[in-house]
């Protein structure tokens, strides 16, 4: 990838039920001006979501001729079922304009990233619960996934609070301290944004 790159991405990782989209949500509040680039899914459209907010729902044969013919930036196989996978035209188009991007992938789609985009505009973030128990009462609370999906998820869960390591930073989530993790991650922005020249 080019290496004169200006912009930021900043990835937000992290176990099923940790609050990646309520981190998302309080930023898109905060920075309206970033960009929150959506993310392809074969994954059905669960209640309340609409298409194009978060996702494009498409089906698997769309989402593999994205992959034949190049479209993402990183793409990978969540959980053991669907597809999930980053456009790699607007992101490349916002880090060449010097925009701040932030988007919430997996652990396999944070490690893709790595290596395709250069480390001086990417930052990784994993977001952490105290307990897989809390995940899981998180998991369960939003009633609206199968219990065959809810042990995909903790397995993935337990893979990748082993990889929280492998990121520039990790905030915790505790029980009832969304507003604490918030705070944790715009300070990681405002820094990062400070290093690399870029304002908030
Ligand atoms: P959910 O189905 O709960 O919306 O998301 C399941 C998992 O897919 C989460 O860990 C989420 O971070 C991840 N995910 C969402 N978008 C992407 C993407 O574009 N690429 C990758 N690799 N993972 C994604």
């Amino acid at each position: 990838m080019d290496k004169n790159l200006t912009g930021l991405l900043f990835i937000i990782c992290g176990p099923s039920g940790v609050g990646k989209g309520t981190v998302i949500r309080h930023l898109k509040k905060k920075y309206p001006w970033f960009k929150y680039p959506i993310s392809h899914t074969t994954r059905e459209i669960r209640p309340g979501e609409k298409d194009g907010e978060v996702y494009h729902f498409i089906s698997r044969e769309e989402f593999e001729k994205g992959i034949k013919e190049g479209k993402f930036l990183e793409w990978a196989r969540v959980h053991e079922t669907n597809y999930y996978g980053t456009l790699k035209k607007p992101i490349i188009e916002a880090l060449k304009a010097g925009e701040v991007i932030v988007r919430e992938v997996d652990v396999q789609g944070a490690h893709s990233m790595k290596k395709v985009v250069p480390a001086k505009n990417l930052v990784t973030i994993f977001l952490k619960a105290e307990s897989k128990e809390k995940l899981l009462s998180r998991i369960a609370k939003r009633g609206e996934l199968p219990q065959a999906e809810i042990r995909r998820r903790m397995r993935s869960a337990e893979r990748e609070m082993d990889q929280a390591d492998d990121f520039n930073y990790q905030v915790w989530n505790l029980q009832d301290q969304i507003r604490k993790c918030v705070g944790d991650v715009k300070k990681i922005i405002e820094a990062e944004l400070k290093k690399a020249g870029l304002s908030a």
